[in-house]
């Protein structure tokens, strides 16, 4: 299968897709009808035997709860990784108040993750719809998240599938200081992906090691309401999530914060272009 097919038919799809604009008559949101949530998709793909899969399985990347491609299929050929890019409106709506979430970005949390399953699982009924096999982890029944597993095993705050660090081996950018993934298409908005038996050319890497993309210029930690990022230690997702969680209470059913995506110089691209060529290769993984 050629990389065309797949990207044409994803972008049409989310293009399509009745949340992927704020409709008429929602509650609250009446004043936002007809807004765009994402921007066209970015697409990046992997082969299946991609030795760094294997490596997510260390302590010192995801864990080794992590699932290989293979055993979540065991005729796994390519991963097919894509981003959804919030559009600046949404984006730049986030940095009004930087102490509360704007309506827009708590959209695009809630019915934008409906945009993304949904994508995973058109990808698979297109894929299989080809004749090939296809499996969405995030929306498989073996599918586990830290907070849903009682496994001592999990690494903390990591699931038995990764979205960014299948984005980041899949060519679609590299992390950044807030454990975000830097994207040509910049750092705010939302991952997913499909593994298939489907053959497909991957995409090449344009990058050497885990934060290439990322300045360390702190203004990610500068936008934390909680100082959960520092330029020396990196993310404390203990101080994060708490904070997350606590949006869920006083915005449900919706949740999110996001200020560290947003009025940063990886907003909307990635702001190093001359890649540190010497960052190695998956070793600094710690607590991405
Ligand atoms: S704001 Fe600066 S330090 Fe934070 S992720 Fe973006 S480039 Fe890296
Ligand atoms: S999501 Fe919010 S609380 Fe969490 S690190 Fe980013 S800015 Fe801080």
């Amino acid at each position: 299968m050629e990389q065309y097919q797949v990207m044409e038919s994803v972008q049409r799809f989310v293009e399509q897709h009745p949340q992927n604009t704020i409709p008429q008559g929602l509650p609250d949101y009446e004043d936002l009808a007809g807004m765009v949530v994402y921007q066209p998709p970015l697409l990046g793909f992997a082969s299946a035997e991609d030795p760094l899969f294997i490596r997510l399985k260390e302590w010192e990347a995801v864990g080794p709860q992590h699932m290989t491609p293979e055993e979540w299929l065991p005729a796994a050929k390519s991963v097919i990784s894509f981003f959804l890019p919030f559009t600046r409106k949404i984006k730049e709506s986030n940095y009004q108040d930087m102490k509360i979430p704007s309506r827009e970005w708590l959209y695009g949390r809630l019915e934008g993750q409906t945009v993304v399953d949904d994508t995973c699982q058109f990808l698979v009924d297109f894929l299989r719809g080809q004749g090939f096999e296809a499996v969405a982890p995030s929306l498989d029944a073996r599918f586990r998240s830290k907070k849903e597993s009682q496994d001592p095993q999990f690494h903390s705050f990591a699931s038995n599938w990764s979205e960014r660090h299948a984005a980041y081996i899949c060519g679609l950018g590299t992390f950044g200081l807030s454990k975000g993934l830097i994207t040509k298409k910049g750092i705010a908005g939302r991952f997913g992906s499909v593994i298939t038996s489907a053959p497909i050319e991957p995409t090449q890497r344009a990058y050497a090691g885990l934060y290439d993309y990322c300045t360390m210029c702190g203004k990610c930690g500068e936008n934390c309401p909680v100082n959960a990022i520092t330029v020396q230690g990196g993310k404390d997702h203990r101080t994060c999530s708490p904070y997350v969680d606590l949006t869920s209470q006083l915005y449900a059913p919706r949740l999110g914060c996001g200020k560290c995506q947003v009025n940063v110089p990886c907003q909307d691209g990635i702001p190093n272009l001359e890649f540190h060529q010497d960052s190695g290769d998956m070793v600094p993984l710690s607590d991405v």
